[in-house]
């Protein structure tokens, strides 16, 4: 486990040298680690490395770890694609949740939020490249959704989240990260307090922070890569 460790001291390094170079303060990027696929004794590691923010995709299965770490103090984010009949258990354990990308959704999130507990993040996630397979909101479609998701109750809406199509080059990935942060600044412009771009995994986190992100979604560089799941859920 002083593998986890390491790793998570290495993208650190990485991180800040990516602000470094840009100017930037690399406290004002928060590294996720998404645990998807791994362990709770990987995520138990990788708190004990000081790593408070955790992602997970798959509900039953982010549960089950929640479950068997009780106790620490985590802040959960929910980043994988959300059917109708999840989104109880999101409102009930997650305190972020960045892949919200139609109406319906936040409607539930929002009405089925404990009300114990402080309003729930969200993202609202965007097809950046107008990928039809892909999920997302269409950036036509964006401010019609910013502005029904910003008038629910127990809900806060705190920015974008993107996953563009893979590229190699490091330029053309930052010119499509780009289209995500304008697309903040736009909503900005017309009165929103947005505060977070949620963009970034192990492949682009230079691009990313170049880009604006302040929220870093690390997988494979803290966990190591991933064996591809059996069960569907
Ligand atoms: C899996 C995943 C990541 C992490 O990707 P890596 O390439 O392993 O760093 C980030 N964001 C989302 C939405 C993911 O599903």
């Amino acid at each position: 486990m002083h593998i986890i460790n390491d790793k998570i001291t290495q993208v650190r390094a990485r991180l800040h040298r990516a602000c470094h170079r840009i100017h930037r303060n690399s406290n004002e990027v928060t590294l996720l680690a998404v645990s998807k696929t791994k362990t709770a004794a990987d995520i138990r590691a990788a708190f004990a490395a000081e790593q408070r923010h955790f992602g997970e995709n798959y509900l039953q299965e982010a549960l089950e770890k929640q479950q068997q770490l009780v106790g620490l103090n985590i802040v959960w984010h929910f980043i994988g694609p959300i059917q109708s009949n999840k989104t109880r258990a999101l409102a009930e354990h997650f305190q972020w949740v960045h892949s919200v990308d139609r109406l319906k959704i936040a409607q539930r999130l929002s009405k089925q939020r404990l009300k114990h507990l402080p309003a729930l993040n969200i993202c609202l996630q965007v097809n950046l490249d107008d990928e039809a397979s892909k999920s997302g909101v269409i950036l036509a479609e964006l401010p019609a959704l910013a502005d029904a998701v910003a008038k629910l109750p127990n809900l806060k809406l705190r920015g974008l989240m993107a996953i563009p199509a893979p590229r190699s080059d490091v330029n053309a990935q930052q010119q499509s990260l780009e289209r995500l942060q304008q697309a903040l600044q736009r909503l900005n412009q017309q009165g929103y307090k947005l505060d977070t771009l949620s963009m970034g995994m192990s492949g682009d986190l230079e691009a990313a922070i170049a880009a604006g992100s302040t929220m870093v979604r690390i997988g494979t560089d803290i966990f190591g890569a991933r064996t591809p799941r059996v069960s569907n859920n």
